[in-house]
Formats: C-alpha cells, structure tokens, sequence
C-alpha cells in the first residue's frame, strides 16, 4: 500500500520535501482507516496531510510516514439546512455541493486550496470567513476509535486549532465534518465566490507556495510590514519574495528548503528590526 515512487515535494503545493518512511495514498475511507489502525497499533509514528498547501517538509530524511488524503473518494450528503463531508473533500467541492442546494457557507473559503481535514486542523479562514464558523460536529479516529465530537470539544483560533498539537503517535485525526448552513439564493452564493476569486487574482500571486508565509497581527496584515521592510522581489536560489504580495514566497526555479528558510528567517530579522513585530509563522515547517 506504501507509494515507492511518489516523494514528499509532489504531494505538497511548494513541491519542496525530502523523503520519509513511506507514504500512503489511500483512495477509500475504509482503507484510510485500515491504515490508520494498523499504524497506531503498532506504534509507528505518521503524520496525516491533506492537499498539502500549507506545509515545507525540508529536504532531509522524515522518520515517520506521512498518509495524504488527497485521494480518498470524496463523500458529501446533505439532510435539511446541514451537510457532510469526508476529510478529502476539497473546500472547492464543498462550495459547489452547497451551491446545488442554495446553502451559503462555503463560497468564500473555497477559494482556499486544502481540504476539509486540513482546512479544520489548520484553522483555515479568509476574507472574514472560518472554517469554524458553521462548523457543528467531526467524525475523528482517536485511540483506535471513531468518535463523533461536537466542535465544542475542540480548541479553535485564527489560523489554528488543536489537531496543530497533533504529535507522531496516536495522533487525532478527523475523518469528516458535518456543517450547519444557511439558504441563500444560488446566484448571490456563486457571485460572492467569483468576487473571492477575482480579489485573489488581483492581490496575489500564482505559482508554487504555501500561501501566506506568516500570519497577520492582530492589527497589521504581514505583508504590509514585509513590504516596509522592501523585502518584494528579493531571492534566495530558487525561492523568491513575490513581488505582487510580500506575504508569498515562490518556488520559481527547483528551490530548496534551505532557500525558503533562509527567505523566512531574513523577513523575521527585518520585520522585528524596522517595527519591533515579531511575526509567527503561518505555514507548517516539518524540519
Ligand atoms: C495559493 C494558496 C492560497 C492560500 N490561501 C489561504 C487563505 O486564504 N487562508 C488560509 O487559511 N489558508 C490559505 N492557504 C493555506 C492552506 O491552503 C490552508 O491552510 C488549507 O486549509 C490547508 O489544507 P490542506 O488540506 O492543504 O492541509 P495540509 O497542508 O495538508 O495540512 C495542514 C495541517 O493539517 C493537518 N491535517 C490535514 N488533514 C488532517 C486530518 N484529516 N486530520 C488531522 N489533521 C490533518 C496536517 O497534519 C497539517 O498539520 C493558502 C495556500 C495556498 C497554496
């Protein structure tokens, strides 16, 4: 079941990563699940990813296996105003499931590349819309069970939440979502999210990243302090600053890890040196 020829930097969106014990590509909930127990039974340590859109695994060797869920068969049902998804659907499918039924929830966040799973355990939020908002119960494998937890049970913030404690052995991990909606018309759910979109397209950047390198303060956005520091443009081999939004490092030309760190640590330096800020990282550094 482990993918010999497949390596930590094709299944990340940066395509930056060494190698690791193995890694598992399950296509059903059932065989995720199967791997998930065999693991946690015999104690072996592994991380669970979902799209890998917010993570830098650095080049070396990884001891632990690394489970994507990127190709489990989706599932997504609907009973009254709520829904349900697997952790693989994509906050993309989400949308456009919700779409079809006139319900509201999904059109901004789905301009976000992750997945359910990963979009929950990473905190996932943009232009003033969480995942947690709307969010009602989750389905997680714990201890070698399958529990249904209310969103209560969870600690939750900006660009966080409590599966980011996760450590290598026995961690938790969530298996689906189920989610309260509101009714909304279709035409103003579909023009909320192509207003997302073309935001997006004006202000940031495509090409190979993790997103946003840092999170914002709580009165400043990064990228402001980033800019005032004329760091946009700047390059480290194949990693560089973007010029059209500070706050994204691009892999342009077959960067390393060590390009990113270096690119990361500088902002850092110069930020806390020109404005006393101290930024926090937003993207998952796995070292
Ligand atoms: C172009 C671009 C734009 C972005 N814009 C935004 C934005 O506007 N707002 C925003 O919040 N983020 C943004 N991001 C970052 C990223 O897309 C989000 O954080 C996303 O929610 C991560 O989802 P993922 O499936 O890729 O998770 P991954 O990156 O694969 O994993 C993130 C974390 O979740 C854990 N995890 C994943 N699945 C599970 C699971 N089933 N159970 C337990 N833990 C799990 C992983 O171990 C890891 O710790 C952007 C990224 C890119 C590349």
């Amino acid at each position: 079941m482990i993918e010999n020829d497949v390596s930590l930097a094709s299944i990340t969106s940066v395509k930056v990563g060494g190698s690791c014990l193995g890694i598992f590509l399950p296509k059903t909930n059932e065989e995720f699940i199967e791997i998930l127990t065999k693991l946690s039974k015999q104690k072996l340590p592994y991380k669970v990813i979902g799209n890998g859109t917010n993570l830098l695994f650095s080049d070396d060797f990884h001891p632990f296996f690394v489970i994507s869920t990127r190709k489990i068969a989706r599932k997504m049902s609907k009973k009254d105003n709520s829904v349900k998804f697997s952790s693989s659907t994509t906050l993309f499918e989400a949308y456009q499931f919700c779409m079809k039924y006139g319900l509201s929830g999904f059109e901004k966040l789905a301009s976000i590349p992750g997945n359910i799973g990963g979009a929950i355990a990473s905190g996932a939020s943009c232009y003033s819309c969480s995942i947690f908002d709307n969010l009602e119960n989750l389905t997680i494998f714990q201890d070698e069970k399958i529990l249904t937890i209310n969103k209560k049970k969870i600690e939750s913030g900006y660009h966080w939440s409590s599966f980011l404690k996760n450590r290598l052995y026995s961690p938790t991990i969530i298996l689906s979502a189920k989610f309260k909606l509101v009714k909304d018309d279709p035409c103003k759910i579909q023009k909320t999210y192509l207003d997302v979109c073309s935001k997006r397209r004006l202000n940031q950047p495509l090409g190979r990243s993790f997103g946003c390198a840092f999170k914002n303060t709580a009165t400043q956005s990064a990228g402001f302090l980033i800019d005032g520091c004329g760091l946009k443009g700047l390059s480290c081999g194949g990693a560089k600053i973007s010029e059209k939004h500070a706050n994204f490092i691009i892999n342009e030309n077959n960067a390393k890890f060590e390009d990113f760190e270096y690119l990361i640590n500088l902002t850092r330096k110069k930020v806390e040196e020109n404005f006393g800020v101290q930024l926090e990282n937003d993207v998952e550094i796995i070292k």
